[in-house]
């Protein structure tokens, strides 16, 4: 792997803390960070280096999966990072940078390849990129590469806004837009299981399948994010970035050849391909929820509204079920669900294929279950077949069998998302990030839905927490004849 300098805004928060210095350290564990590499922190408060570099050991030993951090050679490790004051608005902290990431590069002999991670608010992505660029920090010999997370706007024209300001300072090759459900093994995985294996690939299709059904449920509330969330709600936090990424991920077409261009290429058409949602028909095909106290795991807890940080009166969504249709020759007819909410019974993040059955007539008696493909997604990872097989202790009635296979037990030496995803963008592979288009085409797709949310044109339904959501998820599917799986 080439040399390089990585450089980390706001490398004194919580997601560098938790996140990115454990996965440099696991990274360098398992010898996939490059043999010179120049690491350098950023952020507001005056740190010494070896302060920096404590706090970057502390992070490690609170959150490294590895349990090898004893016996690894931390002090290189550490010797990697150096620490810089900046504030993003300050142009003569930018100064400072260059003349520090300039003496590694000579101290170290590296090429002049430049990463730039920005751990920040995205309020500051626009002025910290147009920084980069007028500074010289940007002007490199080598590649320059931009490494950011959602949220990528607010709605439709925020995001174009921000893509427009940070195209001005970077190529958009050259932007890794995170968004960690793509990290995740089952999500990387889907290309592989559709397609390297000719038994699912004939079947994935609309002969064949269906409906699709995908949930991503949390247990957890608002917790400390309600500054934030209560202004995003479920279909920003989660809708409009992870869910449709994984709808993209398992409904795009067989790409010519497996890399990041192909892949991509196909996702867009997915995209493409959505039907848009006219403000009338939100209110058949997206359901709005909002939870209530409940119990959830046995604990009490208390309705989204009594959150501290909510406002009483707010009308933010915390579920959302919709029904989507892909208006391509292999997806007609084919409904596609989705739905995501928070103080929901369980945790879980998963696909649900459900087969087509034209056989149910044959077995009058029988009433059989369909052939569905479940793939869990988190926190267990699992892939397994729904059969129908004759039961030989009950008079050889057909009963569903299951077919399972489980990644949980190798699971504690996969490497975590954002390893993976700091990885490839190490290499410069772009597979597993969101392209500008897929991040603008599903703002496009969402919009309609955010207007009718904000102006109240869709009744919000209240939901016990620790329940699978309202009722009128349901309903979403048994409109065509269908239910969640497995059976609720
Ligand atoms: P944080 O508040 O813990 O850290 C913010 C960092 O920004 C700090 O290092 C701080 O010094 C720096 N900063 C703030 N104002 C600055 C300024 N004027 N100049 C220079 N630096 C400044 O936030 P976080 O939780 O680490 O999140 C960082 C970003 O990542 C946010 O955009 C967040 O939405 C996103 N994110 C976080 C998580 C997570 O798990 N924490 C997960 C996904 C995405």
């Amino acid at each position: 792997m080439e040399s390089m300098t990585f450089v980390l805004f706001g490398a004194t928060g919580d997601l560098a803390k938790r996140k990115i210095f454990p996965a440099l350290y696991n990274l360098y564990v398992d010898q996939k960070l490059p043999q010179s590499i120049s690491i350098i922190g950023l952020g507001r408060r005056d740190l010494s280096h070896s302060d920096f570099q404590e706090k970057v050991k502390d992070s490690i030993l609170d959150f490294s999966r590895r349990l090898e951090h004893e016996a690894a050679n931390m002090g290189e490790f550490l010797d990697y990072f150096r620490y810089s004051t900046l504030d993003v608005n300050r142009e003569e902290d930018y100064q400072s940078l260059l003349e520090l990431v300039r003496q590694r590069e000579k101290e170290l002999h590296l090429e002049e390849n430049r990463m730039f991670y920005l751990s920040v608010a995205p309020e500051f992505f626009e002025t910290i990129a147009l920084n980069i660029k007028n500074s010289g920090l940007g002007q490199t010999n080598g590649w320059k590469r931009l490494i950011i997370e959602k949220p990528f706007g607010h709605d439709l024209q925020s995001a174009r806004e921000l893509n427009e300001k940070l195209s001005r300072a970077f190529e958009e090759e050259e932007i890794y837009r995170i968004d960690h459900y793509l990290g995740k093994p089952m999500v990387q995985n889907l290309e592989a299981l559709s397609f390297a294996n000719p038994i699912l690939q004939s079947l994935w299709n609309k002969e064949h399948i269906a409906n699709v059904q995908i949930t991503a449920s949390e247990t957890v509330g608002v917790e400390k994010r309600a500054g934030y969330y209560d202004q995003a709600g479920a279909i920003r936090d989660m809708v409009q970035n992870h869910m449709l990424q994984i709808l993209m991920m398992t409904a795009m077409a067989k790409p010519k050849t497996i890399n990041a261009a192909e892949i991509r290429h196909e996702k867009r058409k997915v995209m493409e391909s959505l039907r848009p949602l006219k403000e009338k028909e939100v209110k058949n095909d997206i359901v709005r929820g909002q939870y209530i106290s409940g119990e959830v795991n046995g604990q009490k807890v208390q309705s989204y509204l009594e959150e501290p940080g909510v406002s009483p009166f707010s009308n933010t969504d915390t579920f959302v079920a919709a029904r989507l249709w892909i208006d391509h020759p292999s997806w007609t007819e084919v409904p596609f669900y989705i739905r995501t909410g928070k103080r929901m019974k369980e945790k879980s993040t998963r696909i649900v294929i459900e087969f087509k059955n034209k056989e149910n007539q044959k077995y009058k008696n029988n009433q059989m279950n369909p052939n569905l493909l479940i793939i869990e997604i988190n926190p267990n990872e699992n892939i397994s077949l729904q059969l129908n097989s004759k039961n030989p202790l009950n008079n050889g009635k057909i009963t569903p069998i299951r077919i399972d296979f489980s990644n949980n037990q190798i699971s504690l030496g996969v490497p975590e998302a954002y390893e993976r995803l700091i990885y490839d963008a190490f290499n410069g592979d772009s597979t597993f990030f969101a392209h500008w288009k897929e991040v603008e085409l599903s703002w496009e797709w969402v919009q309609p839905i955010l207007h009718v949310f904000e102006n109240n044109l869709v009744p919000l339904h209240k939901y016990q927490s620790g329940s699978y959501g309202p009722a009128a998820s349901d309903s979403l599917l048994l409109d065509n004849g269908f239910k969640w799986w497995p059976d609720e």
